[in-house]
């Protein structure tokens, strides 16, 4: 391996780094301009978050791809997923999204999308990257270059896709009200239209587009939604929902204004499924807490577990035909209208959930089975990681331990634990889980130990 084949630009979802520092105009017009190659100079979907820097980083983009010689239609700000379904619904041969998703104001990033409408794999991110740092993309003739194309009519066909998947009179009918909190993302500009449309009654905060995120911090968190809870509580909302800055990741405030992490919508959603569709199958990262697991257990649903990470989830569902993945971080990812998370798509769900049950969502999620989490970090050097992994895999055989991502074991007793390597850091992650926080320690010391013991063993042996 060359030190060129080392250089690395994607990370696990596109190409991220603060403005003018480590993401430079000058990089994201080169890339554009591999980008544009790797597509064969063809058709090609382009918007943006809204990001101060996003309209300079959007125009460059496009006239990097303009000058290989694809022909752009540009949809201006627009979430993340709704960029996804029209690359695939216009049937470009590639898309660009100017987005860093959630990271703080500073940051901004370019997300490269497959005709399929889902992000580019590794394999497809090293042709990239191979253009990229061998700067050998192409330059068109000047007749040759390509036309820009304002397009306006990608927001209906989005929203339009949405709505066919759930059960609009239903919604409509039940007049709800729903609160809002795009975060000052661009969640605003579809959420929040996409809910009036399905006939509820919307009050927003946050709810305008504002790349310094002057309202919270650009992933919405529990802690971090305070004003949304407060919200919910004057409105008299029957739910509220907060999305993260490019809108592929939601979170949900039940009616009596507490917030929920992604876990509990994630089994909302995940039991009205397979309370419909028993034997149904649904995608998710070893990472997800096995309350999913003990749901699909009772409802008599498959799960299939991925690495984590949203790519693997949207390329998994594709392959074995999937309808529903879910992420603990609050990514629902729904392939009647597409295999990409999608935060307008979860709140459509959730008030098709709420209309059908006829209870209050802090019902509907307090029914739920719920676990304690317990976590740790295990110094390791990175050069023992697969051995210890290994190890540890050969002495839990007898659990059938899942290996798509470390090691997971879901014990018989109810308890799991998650051992990962970071991939950054010389450090294991250990995970337990357990339906009380005591458990879930005392497992988690439990496996420390014995875990640690294997590390020692490998380094004598090294
Ligand atoms: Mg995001």
């Amino acid at each position: 391996m060359t030190a060129l084949d080392e250089r690395r630009l994607f990370g696990t979802n596109g190409v991220r780094g603060i403005v003018n520092k480590e993401l430079t105009l000058e990089l994201v017009l080169e890339l554009s301009q591999a980008i544009g190659t790797f597509f064969k100079a063809g058709k090609m979907v382009v918007g943006s978050d809204g990001r101060t820097s996003s309209p300079a980083l959007r125009n460059l983009v496009i006239g990097g791809l303009a000058s290989v010689g694809c022909k752009t239609y540009d949809i201006g700000q627009a979430p993340t997923p709704m960029i996804d379904f029209l690359t695939r619904g216009w049937r470009a041969d590639g898309g660009i999204a100017v987005t860093a998703s959630h990271n703080p104001p500073e940051y901004n990033g370019i997300k490269t999308i497959a005709p399929d409408g889902i992000e580019t794999d590794r394999n497809e991110e090293l042709e990239i990257e191979k253009i990229y740092f061998s700067r050998s993309w192409r330059r068109a003739e000047w007749d040759r270059v390509g036309d820009v194309v304002k397009a306006e009519t990608g927001l209906r066909e989005y929203l339009d896709s949405i709505k066919m998947q759930v059960d609009i009179s239903a919604i409509e009918s039940r007049r709800m009200k729903v609160a809002v909190d795009p975060g000052n993302g661009v969640s605003a500009l579809t959420t929040t239209i996409l809910l009036s449309e399905l006939g509820c009654s919307v009050v927003t905060i946050n709810g305008n587009v504002d790349g310094t995120f002057p309202g919270r911090p650009s992933e919405p968190r529990p802690e971090n939604v305070g004003s949304l809870s407060g919200l919910v509580r004057s409105s008299g909302a029957d739910f509220g929902v907060a999305l993260d800055g490019d809108g592929d990741r939601a979170i949900f405030v039940d009616e009596s204004g507490e917030a929920h992490w992604g876990d509990r919508s994630m089994a909302l959603i995940a039991d009205d499924y397979w309370s419909t569709k028993s034997r149904g199958t649904i995608v998710t990262p070893v990472s997800s807490s096995r309350a999913i697991k003990e749901i699909a257990d009772a409802r008599n649903g498959k799960i299939v577990w991925t690495r984590v990470g949203s790519v693997d989830v949207s390329h998994k569902m594709i392959e074995i035909g999937a309808e529903l993945g879910a992420e603990e971080n609050g990514g629902i990812f729904y392939a009647p209208h597409i295999a990409v998370r999608d935060g307008s798509m979860a709140s459509a769900l959730i008030a098709g959930i709420l209309v059908k049950s006829k209870q209050p969502l802090s019902k509907l999620l307090s029914a739920l089975p719920s676990y304690e989490l317990a976590k740790e970090k295990l110094p390791c050097p990175n050069h023992l990681k697969k051995q210890v992994l290994d190890a540890l895999r050969e002495r839990m055989s007898k659990y059938n331990p899942e290996t798509i991502d470390g090691v997971k074991i879901l014990f018989e007793d109810g308890t799991s634990i998650l051992l990962r390597p970071s991939g950054t850091e010389p450090i294991f992650r250990l995970m337990a889980e357990a339906k009380s926080a005591s458990a879930a320690r005392s497992l988690a010391d439990q496996y420390k130990g014995i875990i640690n013991e294997i590390i020692k063993e490998k380094s004598r042996d090294a």
